[in-house]
């Protein structure tokens, strides 16, 4: 078995990493790590949860030169939550070695603060690119002596906007630095990004056999959404997760699915960009160490997180992309550990569902619970079956809501029967 000391990796750092479990390189670090010590330029594709950040990070350690007292690399990351975990993970594996200073630049933290430490000498800075930007701005950074950049989560950094501030900030670093991106998936924008800024880089893939992640069981739940919520209660009584993280399509439906989670009695936290940096950093501190039972989320906050023991992931609204399908159900049984994701489906989602099965190439079996993600009646049940199998056969039909099978069964006023109570949501205990 191939081991981290015979990648190159030192023994300090290969005891660390055995201390955390780490013992045999990832496929995406066994190609990485070498080509990175020879100094080459690196293009690695691989889904979430393969590995990627140790890929480039121990590498990056070996190369530190920690005499000298510039910023040596830089990791740019579209996320504070990424920079921190980044940083942290850092931390970690230079727990036994000589002193390599890094620092986590990002947006909300004070400036001021920021500052102080961007004094002292740093060796690896973390960033998200627009907070960096502002000190280079300032001139209270210089990258100019930037030998190794890293570029990760570059996809993500694309949906998010950032490529305009990337690429200023890559014009800040030393032209012959070593440069690394690391990316999910690799649209066109990512591909001239680096055949603009790379040299030569060395295309490191490593496919996964489907796209999603095998140890991660898939169901979805038929429902509308005016089921949805009591749906949702109802699958977690159910299952009783020891952590969980929902998805939600907006920062205000991830509002109000938190209030009506407290309001039942759970443990819940929401992580979304509208709120301060202070609270979402208790938040995630809160899951991490299992405080918090569920965390109510949007895609762009929870990006890239790595929690230990997330066993549940609950799409409430259903992504719109494949990619971000698989990203959400990432967040579950991650490095070897069991996981389920479930995705409640309404009628107006069975086109972003379809897409997904595409993407996945796998096809979902639907599942109903009978008097909560739907009505219980059996003409009905026959009825929508039928629409879906026609939904599912015809293809590019986008009459969304017309074909819905459920508007016309819906009596006006049956708000009040979905906050179904076949549970009792107080005194639970969590299964672990
Ligand atoms: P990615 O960036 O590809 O989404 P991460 O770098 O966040 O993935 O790693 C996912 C998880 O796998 C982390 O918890 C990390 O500690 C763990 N991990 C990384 N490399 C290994 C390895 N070689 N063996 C076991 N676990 C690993
Ligand atoms: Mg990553």
């Amino acid at each position: 078995m191939l081991d981290f000391l015979q990648l190159g990796i030192r023994k300090e750092i290969n005891h660390t990493l055995k201390s955390l479990g780490i013992v045999e390189p990832t496929p995406i670090q066994e190609r990485t790590i070498p080509s990175v010590l020879e100094g080459k330029d690196v293009i690695a594709k691989a889904q979430t949860g393969t590995g990627k950040t140790l890929a480039f990070v121990l590498p990056i350690l070996e190369k530190i030169d920690v005499h000298e007292s510039d910023v040596q690399a830089l990791i740019l990351t579209p996320t504070r939550e990424l920079a921190q975990q980044i940083s942290k993970e850092i931390k970690k594996m230079i727990e036994n070695v000589e002193s390599v200073n890094v620092l986590a630049v990002y947006g909300g933290q004070d400036v001021e603060h920021q500052l102080k430490k961007l004094k002292g000498a740093q060796h690896i800075v973390v960033a998200t690119p627009g907070r960096l930007l502002d000190h280079i701005r300032r001139g209270t950074i210089d990258l100019s002596t930037i030998r190794m950049l890293v570029l990760d989560e570059a996809d993500q950094m694309l949906h998010m906007g950032f490529l305009p501030e990337v690429d200023d900030i890559i014009k800040e670093t030393f032209p012959s630095r070593q440069t690394m991106l690391f990316s999910a998936t690799m649209p066109s924008e990512i591909k001239s990004l680096a055949k603009k800024y790379m040299n030569e880089p060395e295309f490191i893939e490593v496919k996964a056999k489907k796209v999603t992640v095998e140890e991660i069981k898939q169901v979805v739940i038929e429902t509308t959404d005016r089921r949805k919520q009591a749906t949702l209660f109802h699958l977690i009584e159910e299952h009783r997760p020891f952590l969980a993280i929902i998805f939600c399509r907006t920062k205000v439906r991830a509002k109000k699915l938190h209030e009506a989670l407290i309001a039942n009695g759970y443990e819940s936290d929401e992580l979304h960009g509208d709120l301060t940096q202070s609270k979402r950093e208790k938040a995630m501190k809160r899951f991490r160490e299992a405080k918090t039972q569920f965390l109510v989320a949007t895609d762009v906050a929870a990006r890239g997180l790595d929690v230990e023991g997330v066993t549940h992931v609950y799409n409430y609204d259903i992504p719109q992309d494949v990619e971000s399908y698989v990203h959400r159900i990432g967040r579950t049984g991650r490095a070897g550990g069991d996981g389920v994701a479930f995705t409640l489906v309404a009628p107006k989602d069975m086109e972003f569902l379809r897409m997904i099965e595409k993407g996945i190439h796998q096809k979902f079996e639907i599942q109903v619970i009978k008097g909560v993600s739907i009505p219980d009646r059996e003409d009905y049940e026959r009825a929508s079956e039928q629409k879906y199998e026609n939904k599912r056969t015809e293809g590019s039909r986008r009459d969304g809501r017309k074909a819905a099978p459920f508007s016309s069964n819906r009596k006006p006023n049956d708000r009040r029967s979905n906050s179904n109570s076949n549970h009792s949501t107080r005194g639970r205990k969590r299964s672990r």
